[in-house]
């Protein structure tokens, strides 16, 4: 059985005390309700605070993802953060294809292909966003953009990498929204996306890879969607910000 994976995607939110605090009183909880082996939990934090929240959760069954990494390998880039960097305080994960670095950092399909082999280069695992807008899914397009994103990203790589993604399926109209795609609407789309890497890449990868949910999920709507047979967990943003919310989503 595979275990479900919850990430908490924290944008640009908490500072040093919010985030330190957090992650301790989350430990103790999980630790204490023995739930640490039940669900794989990752938190994305911002930069600043990368390094002391990987100290944190040294040892513990809980880690740490970045929200980006740079493309390039090092140089003149004022304000980025490097794929060596990150690897140099500990941190194995990253977060790319997020709808918003599409939308508010141009991050494009050609950006993001050098962004996963820069992640690859340095042995990241890479939770990648996709999803369709509220204009594709009007216009049923929803499966041909996510095909498309697929393919001009993912499917460049060869199958000895693809067992480094986690897929988060985030329709960007029910992102921060409150629109939470029903669960009957997600797994069509999770069964989607698994016969794609069936075709592409084998039946090993496409039933070992783990297919997330993103876009408004909160404590009253992630069982439904946790129970779907192709969900394998979820990418939560504003409701993983109180760590009470974000409990009860854990233990749904
Ligand atoms: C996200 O931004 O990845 C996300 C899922 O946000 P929210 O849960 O707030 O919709």
């Amino acid at each position: 059985m595979k275990k479900k994976v919850i990430i908490a995607n924290w944008k640009m939110n908490h500072d040093f005390y919010e985030t330190t605090s957090y992650l301790r009183n989350l430990l103790k909880i999980i630790y204490e309700n023995k739930i640490h082996h039940k669900k794989k939990i990752i938190i994305a934090p911002s930069f600043p605070f990368l390094h002391i929240s990987n100290q944190i959760l040294q040892g513990t069954t809980l880690s740490i993802a970045a929200q980006n990494i740079h493309q390039m390998e090092n140089g003149s880039y004022t304000g980025e953060v490097s794929a060596s960097m990150l690897r140099s305080i500990g941190i194995k994960k990253v977060i790319l294809g997020h709808s918003e670095r599409r939308k508010y950092f141009t991050e494009t399909n050609d950006i993001l292909i050098k962004k996963i082999k820069i992640s690859l280069k340095y042995g990241f695992h890479i939770i990648f966003c996709i999803g369709e807008t509220g204009i594709d899914r009007k216009k049923e397009e929803h499966f041909f953009t996510v095909k498309k994103q697929l393919e001009k990203t993912i499917f460049h790589f060869s199958l000895e990498k693809i067992n480094s993604f986690i897929i988060a399926y985030e329709p960007i109209w029910a992102i921060g929204t409150g629109n939470t795609a029903s669960p009957e609407v997600v797994q069509l789309m999770h069964q989607y996306i698994r016969s794609l890497f069936l075709n592409k890449y084998g039946e090993t990868v496409s039933n070992d890879l783990s297919i997330l949910y993103g876009g408004s999920i909160n404590d009253m709507n992630a069982r439904d969607l946790f129970l779907q047979k192709d969900i394998d967990g979820g990418l939560v943003g504003n409701s993983s910000l109180q760590m009470k919310n974000f409990l009860k989503i854990i233990q749904s």
